[in-house]
């Protein structure tokens, strides 16, 4: 017979955490809490990881063509930290200088000269020769009246903004909608103001780095697909493809048990993270559930906007840059995939160009063979050398739900990444980060979301990470908090706290709630 000190001691097993939905928000939430004792899983109904920002197989070539070209800024640092967490930001290039052709053909380069922020990109903004110098002061005197926000009109768009701010309809055309269609995928005509003022903010004023462009070297569907695929098998974390997620299972006493799937298996969960697009989340779960969560009920209200990307294969170089930016076109950026990431359509001398209509509403209605067209005739305006050029292959993708449309006032529709329901979280660009739909504000949101799982676990870890710091020259005309840089932005630090482990004590002695089940 075992006296007490020989008895086996059985350590409870981990909470199990699962993740529905394998995008950046799902992807950033499982790998902040590998290595944190918790079991986790990742269910994903697509047959690969990565969510938006991957790629599909061209069946004609076996060649990974991404669903859209993707950069980031190094503003983005979640993003940053994110990569460096799996190692793969060493598959970035970054760019010291953006490139805008204007639509008499002339170039500027957007870089950083050496005054301090917020006048880096002074000397850049003066030589741009896309504007007249009437125009200059005009954005100019726009700008500073964008850092404060005391005249903001509630609903007001950022189109009737820039009419109330002395801006004609060249700067708005030529300057504003540049800058902002591509950053946040929308209209001016519809877009909210403080989404505006953050781009340059937080892009282009705040720190000297903030605006440079970073570009992947290798398709999305290796960078946020296979490779991550490979570092959460590595870290324990099951990875579950082509597995759609039916609905959230609860008890009859209203508490989360986990999931159930399309095919009809129950999986047991003590955490489950809805990662899901903003347009999936009810659907998944129960009415009871959804009745006690009337915060959602806001999505109803949010919409999408679409992004349109045209894959160009030619026979040979057509285009003289690695990326530029189209200025006052319905091209609005190009991106040279053979200089990038040294692909090509037919081996040496053949050119893959990768074009982005963010914000495409326009194109909705005309089909494929009319996009190529209106892009190709646009071509052969800037390059001339596209007329000679054979066009080998092409992919025309228009993604409807490309981002949630930053219309005025969304802000107050994002819910927060912590629910009212004892562990049920939620995760992506759409939930309540203060970011536009970008891979910034997915992986914000999967961090708060461990923030938040390890919190209920009684085990408090901060995870998103600061900001760029604020330059001081910047704090101070900007009106802005100089040291934002060090703070991190943890919901969970100003959140109540869950039940979900009850009391401090109970969470400590790791004794109640309902994790124990596991
Ligand atoms: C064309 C295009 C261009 C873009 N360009 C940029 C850019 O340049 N820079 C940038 O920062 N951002 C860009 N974005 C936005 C960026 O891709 C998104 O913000 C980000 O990828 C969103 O990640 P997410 O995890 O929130 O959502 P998603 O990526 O949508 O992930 C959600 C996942 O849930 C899965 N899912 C849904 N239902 C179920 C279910 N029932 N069961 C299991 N799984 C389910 C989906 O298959 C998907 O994989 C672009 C987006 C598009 C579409």
């Amino acid at each position: 017979m075992l006296n007490s000190s020989q008895a086996p001691t059985y350590a409870p097993a981990p909470p199990h955490v699962l993740i529905v939905g394998g995008g950046l928000a799902g992807l950033a939430a499982a790998t902040a809490l590998a290595g944190h004792d918790v079991r986790i899983s990742v269910i994903e109904s697509r047959p690969r990881l990565g969510g938006r920002a991957s790629s599909f197989v061209d069946p004609a070539t076996g060649e990974s063509v991404d669903n859209c070209q993707h950069v980031t800024m190094t503003c983005c640092t979640n993003l940053t930290d994110f990569c460096r967490r799996v190692n793969i930001h060493e598959l970035f290039r970054r760019e010291e200088a953006i490139v805008f052709l204007s639509p008499e053909g002339r170039i500027s380069r957007l870089r950083a000269g050496l005054l301090p922020a917020p006048f880096h990109l002074a000397g850049s903004f003066l030589r741009a020769n896309y504007l007249r110098w009437s125009e200059k002061l005009r954005v100019a005197y726009g700008l500073a009246c964008l850092r404060s926000s005391r005249d903001d009109r509630p609903g007001e768009s950022f189109a009737d903004w820039l009419l109330r701010h002395g801006q004609t309809i060249r700067t708005i055309n030529l300057y504003w909608a540049t800058v902002l269609v591509s950053a946040l995928n929308e209209r001016l005509e519809q877009m909210d103001v403080g989404h505006a003022r953050k781009i340059f903010i937080d892009g282009f004023l705040r720190n000297r780095a903030g605006f440079q462009m970073e570009i992947p070297l290798v398709p999305l569907g290796e960078l946020y697909g296979t490779r991550l695929e490979t570092w959460l098998r590595d870290h324990d974390v099951t990875v579950r493809l082509t597995t759609g997620v039916r609905a959230v299972k609860m008890d009859s006493e209203g508490e989360i048990r986990g999931v159930t799937l399309r095919s009809g298996e129950s999986i047991d969960a003590d955490f489950v993270v809805m990662a899901v697009p903003f347009d999936r989340v009810r659907a998944l779960l129960p009415d009871d559930l959804l009745a006690k969560l009337p915060a959602l009920t806001s999505l109803d209200v949010l919409q999408a906007s679409p992004i349109t990307g045209v894959h160009l294969w030619f026979d040979r170089s057509v285009c003289p840059f690695d990326h530029v930016v189209t200025v006052g076109r319905l091209i609005q950026w190009v991106f040279n995939h053979t200089a990038i990431q040294g692909r090509s359509a037919t081996g040496e001398g053949g050119e893959y160009l990768q074009l982005v209509i963010s914000a495409s509403y326009d194109l909705l209605a005309l089909d494929k063979a009319a996009i190529l067209d209106a892009v190709m005739k646009e071509l052969a305006e800037i390059w001339p050398a596209t007329r000679e050029a054979t066009l080998v292959r092409s992919w025309v993708v228009t993604e409807h739900g490309a981002t949630f449309a930053v219309r005025p006032g969304v802000e107050a529709h994002r819910p927060l990444q912590r629910t009212p329901i004892d562990g049920l979280f939620l995760a992506g660009d759409w939930t309540d980060t203060g970011w536009p739909a970008t891979m910034e504000g997915a992986v914000r949101s999967g961090y708060r979301t461990a923030e938040g799982i390890l919190e209920d676990l009684g085990r408090p870890t901060a995870l998103v990470a600061p900001d760029l710091a604020t330059e001081p020259m910047a704090g101070w005309l900007l009106g802005l908090n100089a040291d934002r840089g060090q703070a991190g932005d943890s919901q969970t630090r100003d959140r109540p706290t869950s039940s979900r482990l009850g009391s401090p004590a109970a969470r400590a002695s790791g004794s109640a709630g309902p994790v124990g089940r596991a």
